[in-house]
């Protein structure tokens, strides 16, 4: 997203992870890579010295361990720039804050109605921030970009912070950072039927799993009414049509197919948009056979292939009482629904 708007984007990481950061910025435009330095001030002229920027162009530094960054961030960056040497965003220090003094052990409570906690991206003219550097005395460290624009006698503004660009420094931040990386997925749900005519035959498939029986399920592929009802679920939740779209009953290569590969087939469109599972909760309607027997190992089997837990898998069954085509066993139902994760 930086980089979209960015004339190039320098990139600073640690000497020797050079292999994995190719790698994992692969397809990243206008990107340099640069070896970092010991100090964060180190690494910071590292990055400076490998850009192209004229004086008068804006650069930006921020953590990459500040992940949720947006567009919004950077424009108020931008807007304030217009009138100041930096910008940085800061969040007012809410908590009521403590001195504890290092020979005493003495608590005291320290104002913090002027306090701010700062955050990056920050903002600069780059001919500010290059002359600052160059002012400031080597052996001492920097802890922000901003502080040695204001040695060096620049005017820096603060601009709203955001309690989402926290920097993800201690495990339980990696916590937080899930549950806000969780809040940018849209939950999907779809619904999927599907029945077969009992016939001849001495087996059924039922959710993956091979069941005797004193008939079989007459159908195209392995008439697995639970992994159908399940597929259609799934496509359905995506909007890509149903079973029959993506595997025609007139096309002989489905002869016979077990059903296990159609369910592969919607994860796999699932998959490819970034999506998950959340759960699915099929029942299966049938006077016979019993299904209660079976149903560890069909939930097993469907949640290997939707690639999730078993506890996001449920299967159920019931009869429906002697009434209709499955009361009569004439054949056999299933209905499903599915509920998806997807990227916003
Ligand atoms: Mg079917």
């Amino acid at each position: 997203m930086l980089a979209a708007g960015a004339k190039e984007v320098v990139v600073v990481i640690p000497k020797g992870d050079e292999e994995t950061a190719t790698s994992a910025l692969a397809g990243l435009p206008r990107l340099t890579l640069a070896t970092g330095g010991p100090s964060r001030t180190q690494s910071t002229l590292a990055g400076l010295a490998r850009l192209s920027a004229r004086p008068d162009d804006i650069v930006m530094i921020h953590d990459a361990a500040r992940p949720f960054l947006t567009t919004g961030h950077i424009q108020r960056l931008l807007s304030a720039l217009e009138d100041a040497d930096g910008a940085a965003p800061a969040l007012a220090v809410s908590d009521t804050l403590k001195r504890r003094d290092k020979t005493t052990g003495a608590i005291s409570t320290v104002p913090r109605e002027q306090l701010w906690q700062v955050q990056t991206p920050q903002a600069f003219r780059f001919r500010r921030l290059t002359e600052a550097y160059g002012a400031w005395p080597s052996e001492e460290p920097a802890t922000d970009d901003a502080g040695v624009v204001e040695r060096h006698g620049g005017k820096v503004v603060l601009t709203p912070g955001d309690p989402r660009l926290l920097k993800l420094t201690y495990p339980e931040d990696f916590e937080m950072a899930e549950i806000l990386a969780g809040q940018a997925r849209q939950t999907r749900v779809g619904l999927g039927f599907d029945a077969h005519r009992f016939g001849v035959g001495d087996e059924v498939w039922l959710c993956g799993v091979k069941i005797v029986h004193d008939h079989g399920l007459i159908g195209h592929s392995d008439a697995d009414v639970g992994l159908h009802a399940l597929t259609d679920a799934l496509l359905g939740a995506i909007g890509e049509g149903d079973i029959g779209d993506h595997f025609p009953p007139t096309d002989p290569q489905w002869k016979n197919a077990p059903s296990a590969l159609f369910l592969r087939h919607a994860m796999s469109l699932i998959a490819a948009r970034g999506g998950r599972v959340a759960n699915v909760d099929l029942t299966l309607i049938c006077e016979a056979p019993k299904i209660k027997p079976h149903r560890q190992a069909m939930r097993a089997k469907v949640a290997e292939i939707l690639g999730t837990r078993v506890e996001n898998v449920s299967i159920k069954a019931t009869t429906t009482e002697g009434m209709g085509y499955t009361g009569r066993g004439e054949g056999l139902a299933a209905q499903a629904v599915a509920a998806i994760e997807l990227p916003v």
